[in-house]
């Protein structure tokens, strides 16, 4: 078991990317706090952990939110005696044009992405200084390393900056010995892609030589070895799971 007995506490954990990760690190033996703002997609994730002999908790939480994240990470602490690994997974998405982008938009989805991302790093920090395997990931995006792809402007820019405070806590974390990384996923097969136009997903199905769009189980085999003790030298690194979509 790759993860026995560690704790970790997933955003966005109710569908998608964040699900499959929480699925990924119970199986390898940690204890998983799903967190999102739909409480009920995060009990159906944590029962069909708990179902397959896992243990999972399920909290609600707006990550962008101070109140709300520095709740649930104490709620999950408290739980499972501790906290070692932190995935920023939570995100959003809206497909909107540049000039369509409303202030309040553009704030909604920096606050989520980005700054959600920064709360709970924030909140989780003493908890994962007392751990002796502290990992943060986070979710970043190939449209944040290129500057949009098929997405609006907001989101690429938040993901910019996620990788980039990925970079930031690296630096100032390691001589605590935590790690800070990154996933940069392509466009991944999630309820937050389902909406996009079919010609849209195929022409950049064609523009990817692994010729698929990902699942999130690729997504998740990134962030299990991320968290897993073979990462310990890794910090301030990005992974690209893309099927070969762009190569850096
Ligand atoms: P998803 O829509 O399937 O899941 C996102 C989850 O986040 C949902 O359960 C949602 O309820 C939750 N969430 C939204 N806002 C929240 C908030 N304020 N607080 C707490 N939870 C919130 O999306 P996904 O595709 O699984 O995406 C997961 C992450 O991966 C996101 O950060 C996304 O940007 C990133 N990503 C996705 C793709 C893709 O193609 N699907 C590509 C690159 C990066």
């Amino acid at each position: 078991m790759l993860l026995q007995d560690r704790v970790a506490f997933i955003t966005g954990a109710g569908s998608g990317i964040g699900r499959a990760i929480a699925q990924a690190f119970a199986g390898q033996g940690a204890k998983v706090a799903l967190v999102d703002l739909d409480l009920e997609a995060a009990r159906r994730a944590a029962g069909e952990i708990g179902d397959a002999g896992g243990v999972a908790l399920a909290l609600r939480a707006d990550v962008s939110s101070p109140v709300e994240v520095n709740t649930a990470v104490e709620a999950a602490a408290g739980a499972f005696g501790g906290l070692d690994i932190l995935v920023n997974n939570a995100g959003i998405c809206p497909l909107e044009p540049l000039e369509g982008i409303s202030l309040e938009s553009w704030n909604h989805v920096l606050a989520v992405n980005l700054t959600g991302a920064f709360l709970c790093a924030q909140a989780a920090l003493p908890y994962l200084r007392r751990s002796r395997h502290g990992r943060i990931i986070n979710l970043g995006s190939v449209a944040g390393r290129i500057g949009g792809l098929a997405v609006g402007a907001h989101y690429s820019v938040s993901k910019a900056g996620l990788m980039c405070l990925t970079k930031v806590l690296a630096k100032l974390l390691a001589g605590e010995g935590i790690t800070a990384n990154s996933i940069s996923p392509g466009t991944t097969e999630t309820a937050l892609t389902a909406g996009w136009d079919a010609p849209v997903k195929e022409s950049l199905r064609q523009q990817i030589p692994l010729g698929r769009l990902g699942s999130p189980e690729d997504v998740a085999a990134a962030a299990l070895f991320l968290a897993s003790d073979g990462a310990a030298y890794m910090t301030g690194a990005t992974l690209d799971v893309n099927g070969g979509l762009l190569m850096f």
